[in-house]
């Protein structure tokens, strides 16, 4: 039988603020366990929570940067159930009237296998503002759990997506994107390590060509894109093959575990109805105006698909090539800078999505550590255009810059890397070659085009590396038409 594979997105995202949700107490990474805990974190009695200003100035970002509706008057609500970590009893966060209603994202799916790349679009449901729990420490004193409440009442933006993600790629290529889009916006850092951005993966399978969708498994608490794509193949696996077996899904909980590759039951899913939600009688209804979005508005950056589309205009790139420098915003930046001291945009392009990011990727390093600065990079692209370097040479070059050699001129200088432009001297070496090679030239001249390429490839190898190839090229095409 065929299947169909069903997958809706829960991302929390730890929004960027200086202190909690609901208190002045502060929000910083790796604190010693309970310096932050205030008295509205451990929920003294009689405490009340004071709305963070700059929280909604987030969530009202998220909103517009995805054309989503932004609720003029939304509304806190008590989430109530029992963990040592939640000492109030309750959660607050948004139930029935969230902050940001529907709105979408359109994704870029890369290209698997022999499926070529695509555009899809995936609508949001809805985003809520929430606190974040405390944690529960196990080992830091022997044969004891604590309980850490830094992290109780730490900002969260909760993004829902609809169930329209159809694999593993499209459910990873859309958390890669919301992932970008969030620090683009400057609402969250991004850090998945420390937990600011973890996602919820539910997924569900059905007998292609029915109706109904299937009974959903939800994958708790997915904080790396490996994990994710690993996650949900085993999972869509183990949903598939317990169907097929006459077996069936049961609604649950289910955690993923990275040293097995699998997936396990972790508890059955409870109902919206378990939590008993009713509005926070401590706050009022969130009230956001027209003036309100449009300061915040007026903050916004240029989005992504905006900077890409100029890309292909302004700088004549390809879609590909616009859409691949617009994942990051740092990329996109360090591409700018490199045009704008100088470099040809095209070139500039290539060298930023190939050399300099493969570089990065295989030493894990942001763009921002990276030893090339856009400026040195155009610098060594000039060089490339003004004839001084061959491609192959820059390559060398570049080796050197990345590994703090010096400035461009001087690497060329010290390796020796100036490419031969005298004709004269390039004519000289190819007589060489041709007197050398005479099978070769016999071999061109009966049509054999391959041996073009192996006498310039002899002529570059007899000039070092060193002559210009295009006058190679040129020279050799002269010499051996007559
Ligand atoms: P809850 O709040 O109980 O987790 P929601 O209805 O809000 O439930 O849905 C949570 C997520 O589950 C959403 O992202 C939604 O798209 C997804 N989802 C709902 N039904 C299915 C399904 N049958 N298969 C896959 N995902 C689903
Ligand atoms: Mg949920």
């Amino acid at each position: 039988m065929e299947w169909e594979v069903f997958i809706g997105l829960e991302t929390h995202t730890q929004l960027q603020t200086n202190t909690k949700i609901f208190s002045g107490a502060s929000v910083k990474y790796g604190a010693e366990p309970n310096t932050q805990a205030c008295e509205v974190s451990i929920a003294l009695p009689g405490v009340l929570p004071v709305l963070n200003k700059q929280a909604v100035h987030c969530a009202i970002k998220f909103g517009l940067a995805i054309n989503a509706e932004i609720a003029p008057r939304s509304v806190f609500a008590r989430k109530n159930y029992f963990y040592p970590d939640l000492p109030k009893g309750y959660q607050i966060s948004q139930f029935e009237l969230p902050v940001v209603g529907k709105g979408a994202v359109t994704i870029q799916v890369p290209a698997v296998g022999k499926n070529a790349a695509y555009e899809k679009v995936v609508n949001i449901t809805r985003a809520h503002l929430e606190e974040d729990a405390g944690k529960s420490v196990h080992g830091a004193v022997e044969g004891m759990s604590g309980i850490d409440l830094n992290r109780a009442g730490t900002p969260l933006l909760e993004i829902v997506t609809e169930p329209d993600m159809r694999s593993a790629a499209e459910a990873v290529a859309y958390a890669k994107q919301l992932h970008e889009l969030v620090q683009w916006i400057g609402i969250c850092d991004g850090n998945m390590q420390e937990g600011s951005f973890r996602c919820d993966v539910n997924v569900s399978v059905r007998p292609k060509g029915t109706e109904k969708l299937g009974t959903r498994r939800e994958i708790k608490n997915l904080n790396s894109f490996k994990f994710m794509q690993q996650a949900i193949e085993y999972e869509t696996r183990w949903q598939i093959e317990t169907l097929e077996d006459g077996g069936t899904i049961h609604q649950a909980t289910v955690l993923f575990n990275p040293d097995t590759g699998e997936t396990r039951a972790m508890r059955s899913k409870e109902e919206a109805n378990d939590y008993r939600y009713f509005p926070d009688p401590d706050l009022l209804p969130l009230v956001i105006t027209e003036a309100d979005k449009a300061l915040v508005q007026a903050e916004m950056p240029e989005l992504p698909e905006a900077m890409k589309a100029r890309f292909e205009t302004q700088y004549g790139l390809s879609g590909y090539d616009a859409s691949a420098l617009t994942t990051s915003r740092e990329l996109a930046d360090y591409f700018v800078a490199t045009v704008n001291a100088g470099a040809d945009a095209k070139q500039a392009a290539n060298w930023a999505m190939g050399s300099v990011s493969a570089k990065l990727n295989s030493e894990d390093k942001p763009i921002s550590a990276s030893p090339v600065s856009a400026l040195q990079l155009a610098q060594l692209l000039k060089r490339i255009a003004d004839n001084t370097i061959s491609n192959n040479a820059a390559k060398q070059v570049f080796e050197a810059m990345w590994n703090a050699e010096g400035d461009v001129d001087v690497i060329i200088e010290a390796k020796g890397l100036k490419q031969e432009s005298d004709s004269g001297a390039i004519e000289v070496i190819i007589d060489e070659v041709l007197a050398a090679n005479a099978a070769m030239v016999d071999e061109f001249k009966a049509g054999k085009e391959k041996a073009f390429n192996a006498l310039v490839g002899q002529a570059m190898k007899a000039s070092k590396g060193k002559a210009n190839p295009a006058q190679v090229n040129d020279i050799l095409k002269r010499k051996l038409s007559v």
